[in-house]
């Protein structure tokens, strides 16, 4: 779940600098962070037409199914994995259909196609092609015993030897997480995911602090609270009763999730996109909800946002509001990683109705060059941030033709939607990122709902609508972790628009398939579309079935993956209620998981029967 600027050559190693060293140049990295971003924008704020091009990007966990010891562990050697792919790949073929990047885990690599899609609807049927193709080019550089699985949330994770091979936390040495449960090894050797790791904490002040309701079983212990003898006291202060306590990063930037791309044809294209879509980021998260269980127990949430919010929480406890500002400049309402705080397009001016934190001299100074208040204060809202990780060879840059420091600030804010200006000198136009979904089991889920969104995109675009709501009225509840509430205990709330209101509570099966006299539903919307396109009869086909899976996730009558995990888990014979998901639980689970993906199994509890092709 980490992006990093882009283009720099992810793998060439640098000199990080600690925390200390990086804060004395925080204003330097705004500032010219600043010119960088007025540069792109005066060079390319007038392009047009450029077309749709669009791309997803898929994170996987790498396995090791140990049969002996029913065990199942992540294997830390992502890197390894990653240079086998990009030397057989992208290193001898420049037209090589598959690009593989690292993530934060050692134990993780990202998957995306080796080009953006474009923007014919024939395209939409070679989406699970490639991800097919990457699935089959993974693994064939594992060895035997080991697997590539899209699952969320390992659900072992920092548990005692969830990692092959086996290492222990070191929370009282020198280190870069500190944590008791997560060792430093499962981050990526990359010097810049230690020291993104080592910074947060630093600039904090002390470790993060992650405390996920636990599931009340019948037999979990009343209250449920744990003792953790290696703590020096934060732990102690740290953890809530009832509640699974966790205090790395990697706990939230070592789950996976599914993002799309998408390049709109200008700015406003893109500002008006990035404002809609941000409406449906709660909903198609709830929709895509995977991540039921945390550091062996079963959880009371769904998805994993919150958890990974409370990760990268960097703010100090003045920011936080805890104690007055007095080192601090801003008292800052959210993580780093959350929900979007402003809407861009003018049609959006109208819902900014929630309390915004802007730097007001970056604010005075994007007004004077020029940009408009609403990309102004966006702007201005990213940067109220420090840049959290810099490296020595990164400090001074040319911003005519460089814009690491614009990425810097804006590639660590990360939130539900992001907003991404073209590279400088580049051909790419301005693209807006979707980044709410978690990533599903088999590529069948995940092209249904990447082609779900894209296609939300052509509708809401050629039929001009506008879903905007007053960001007050957003679900997110911040960095806390929330509960989904279960759908039906949000369709007896549903109401009509009282007069006057232009917003109303709806279910997500309102939302998605409709209901009559309330709304026409989106899945109705997208198949009107559908029927006035062009589009051969196997493409066709491919979209309705991705549809009919997001209609029947919607109505409830298949199961998202947190919900079939938990009826897995549930229905083990070595589970006791007590909330606990065993060695033994896990392997059989993710067995079970291994067998769907690779479509050796069937599941139609979670994905339907899919005519044509789905696994
Ligand atoms: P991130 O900022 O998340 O690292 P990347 O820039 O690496 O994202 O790419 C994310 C996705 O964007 C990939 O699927 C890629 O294929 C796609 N992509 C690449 N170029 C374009 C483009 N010009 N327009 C839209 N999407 C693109
Ligand atoms: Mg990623
Ligand atoms: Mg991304």
């Amino acid at each position: 779940m980490v992006t990093f600027v882009a283009g720099m050559g992810l793998l060439s190693q640098g000199s990080p600098l600690t925390w200390e060293e990086t804060r004395k140049y925080a204003d330097h990295v705004r500032k010219h962070g600043i010119l960088q971003f007025l540069n792109i924008y005066n060079k390319v704020k007038d392009r047009q037409k450029d077309v749709l091009k669009w791309g997803d990007e898929v994170e996987y966990m790498l396995v090791e199914m140990d049969e002996r010891n029913e065990k199942a562990r992540l294997v830390l050697n992502g890197s390894k994995v990653l240079e086998t792919l990009q030397q057989k790949g992208e290193n001898i073929n420049p037209n090589h259909p598959t690009l593989w990047r690292p993530e934060y885990g050692s134990y993780m690599i990202e998957g995306t196609p080796g080009q953006p899609y474009g923007g014919t609807m024939s395209e939409f049927n070679t989406v699970e092609d490639n991800m097919d193709k990457r699935r089959r080019e993974a693994s064939s550089v594992l060895e035997k015993n080991q697997t590539l699985l899209t699952v969320t949330s390992f659900p072992r994770l920092g548990c005692p030897g969830f990692t092959q091979p086996e290492y222990k936390p070191t929370p009282v040495e020198k280190g870069a997480s500190k944590s008791l449960f997560f060792p430093d090894e499962a981050i990526n050797r990359h010097p810049r995911f230690s020291t993104l790791t080592r910074n947060i904490r630093h600039r904090r002040g002390e470790k993060v602090v992650i405390n996920v309701p636990v599931f009340k079983d019948k037999s979990t212990p009343c209250p449920f609270v744990e003792v953790f003898p290696e703590d020096d006291g934060e732990a102690a202060r740290g953890a809530k009763p009832d509640h699974i306590y966790m205090d790395a990063i990697g706990f939230g930037m070592g789950n996976c999730c599914l993002q799309v791309t998408f390049q709109a044809c200008s700015i406003s294209e893109a500002r008006y996109l990035y404002d809609q879509l941000a409406t449906f980021c709660p909903i198609v998260m709830a929709l895509s909800a995977a991540s039921p269980f945390y550091r062996g127990f079963v959880s009371d949430i769904d998805c994993r946002w919150g958890v990974i919010s409370a990760s990268v929480d960097d703010r100090t406890r003045e920011e936080r509001g805890l104690e007055p500002l007095k080192n601090n400049k801003f008292r800052i309402h959210k993580s780093r990683y959350d929900s979007i705080d402003c809407y861009l397009s003018c049609c959006g001016e109208k819902y900014n109705d929630i309390e915004l934190t802007i730097d007001e001299e970056i604010n005075k100074q994007l007004l004077d060059a020029g940009i408009d208040k609403l990309l102004a204060q966006h702007i201005a809202h990213l940067f109220i941030r420090d840049p959290i990780s810099l490296f020595q060879e990164k400090i001074h840059l040319d911003d005519e033709n460089e814009s690491d420091h614009f990425e810097n600030i804006q590639s660590t804010n990360w939130q539900t939607m992001r907003f991404k200006p073209p590279p400088p000198n580049s051909e790419i136009g301005w693209r807006v990122e979707f980044r709410p979904m978690e990533v599903q089991l088999t590529d069948f889920e995940n092209s249904a709902y990447v082609v779900f969104i894209v296609l939300l995109t052509r509708v809401i675009l050629s039929y001009k609508l506008d879903f905007l709501l007053p960001l007050s009225k957003d679900v997110f509840k911040g960095c806390n972790p929330v509960l989904d509430p279960p759908a039906s205990a949000v369709n007896g709330l549903e109401s009509e628009a009282s007069d006057g209101e232009e917003y109303t509570l709806m279910s997500i099966d309102t939302i998605i398939n409709g209901k009559e006299g309330v709304f026409t539903g989106l899945i109705p919307m997208l198949n009107s579309y559908l029927e006035n396109m062009e589009v051969d009869v196997d493409t066709r086909c491919t979209i309705l079935n991705y549809l009919k899976l997001i209609k029947r996730r919607a109505s409830g009558e298949l199961m998202t993956m947190a919900k079939w995990m938990r009826e897995y888990v549930s229905h083990h014979p070595q589970y006791k209620q007590d909330s606990v998901i065993t060695d033994k639980i896990n392997y059989d689970m993710l067995q079970e998981c291994d067998l769907i993906a690779k479509g050796q199994k069937k599941c139609p509890e979670l994905i339907g029967e899919p005519l044509n092709r789905g696994k």
